[in-house]
């Protein structure tokens, strides 16, 4: 683990340097407070500081503070180390952001159980806010496709929307189901239609472009939001048609086929008052949803402008 010393006195920092080398850190050592700061803005900083108290450009106790202004997920774990030992310097270094407060002349074994409290606070930081990301991850994900699920893809349907008629650029939502896949289940078994939704999925995921979205809008149906005009969008649609047509999906010595339909809105082409405009779009999606399937399945049909 990276630790970062900042002091102005050489021979503190030498000390400071070769003791945590020796207790296993990588120091990083600075001679004042503006260096430590510029450090702090790179990549993969160090999360374990000792900071001095007096140092010239910036002290250690106004850089406890600027630290703790910027909001981080990560928080540094900052020992202050200083010559001050009154009662009131300790309270004014904890009350700036200090978590820890080593009076000098420090007693090296003191430091070095003060350091490993550190230590153990960012990890327990670390595996918290990997929890956290794990827990957020699952909420917006579906876990059979790895695809967004419900929620998340109509949340991201609301702000595409927002952005969309404030940057009046073109915009589609795309409805995709397939085709008769029930019997697939009923066939084969579920496990068979499991497979086959997982890999539907990815080959509709292989077809987008960086700034589209695809989520798992019900069992077999997926919600695709398409910055990009009817025709561009109905073209990306026949890819995804077409791929998924050719492809033959092998569950045990089982080769099999699906199709899918697909109802195509364009937000310019309906103009779509802003209010509801999300639930007229997937409406309007899913007519012409309907319709393709009602006229064959296996095809792409754009809804309707509204009369
Ligand atoms: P259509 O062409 O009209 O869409 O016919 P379909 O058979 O695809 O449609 P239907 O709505 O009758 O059946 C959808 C099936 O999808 C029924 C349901 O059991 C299955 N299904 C939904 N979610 C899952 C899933 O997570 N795994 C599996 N294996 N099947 C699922
Ligand atoms: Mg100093
Ligand atoms: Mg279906
Ligand atoms: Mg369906």
């Amino acid at each position: 683990m990276k630790v970062l010393i900042a002091d102005d006195d050489i021979t503190s920092r030498v000390l400071l340097e070769n003791l945590t080398r020796k207790w296993g850190l990588e120091p990083v050592v600075v001679e004042d407070g503006k260096a430590a700061w510029d450090i702090l803005q790179q990549d993969d900083a160090p999360r374990l500081l000792l900071l001095d108290w007096e140092m010239p450009h910036l002290t250690g106790l106004a850089l406890c503070q600027r630290i703790r202004r910027s909001a981080d997920t990560n928080p540094a774990y900052i020992i202050l180390l200083t010559s001050r030992n009154e009662t009131v310097d300790i309270v004014t270094g904890l009350e700036m952001g200090a978590n820890d407060y080593v009076v000098k002349p420090f007693s090296p074994v003191e430091l070095q159980a003060r350091v490993q409290v550190g230590k153990r606070m960012l990890s327990l930081q670390n595996e918290l806010n990997q929890a956290q990301q794990e827990l957020a991850f699952q909420a917006s994900h579906d876990v059979l496709t790895g695809l967004l699920n419900r929620r998340a893809i109509m949340e991201g349907l609301d702000k595409e929307l927002a952005r969309t008629s404030r940057q009046h650029q073109p915009f589609c939502v795309a409805m995709c189901d397939i085709d008769f896949f029930k019997a697939i289940n009923d066939n084969y078994g579920h496990l068979a239609g499991d497979i086959v939704l997982k890999e539907v999925s990815q080959l509709i995921s292989a077809e987008m472009r960086q700034y589209d979205s695809v989520g798992r809008y019900g069992g077999e149906e997926f919600l695709l939001l398409l910055n990009a005009s009817s025709e561009d969008a109905y073209s990306l649609l026949e890819r995804i048609r077409l791929s998924i047509e050719s492809t033959v999906f092998n569950y045990q010595d089982h080769a099999l086929k699906v199709s899918i339909s697909s109802g195509l809105a364009d937000f310019q082409l309906l103009g779509h008052e802003q209010e509801n405009a999300s639930q007229l779009l997937i409406d309007s999606a899913d007519k012409a949803l309907y319709k393709a399937k009602e006229s064959g399945r296996n095809k792409v049909v754009l809804a309707e402008p509204k009369e």
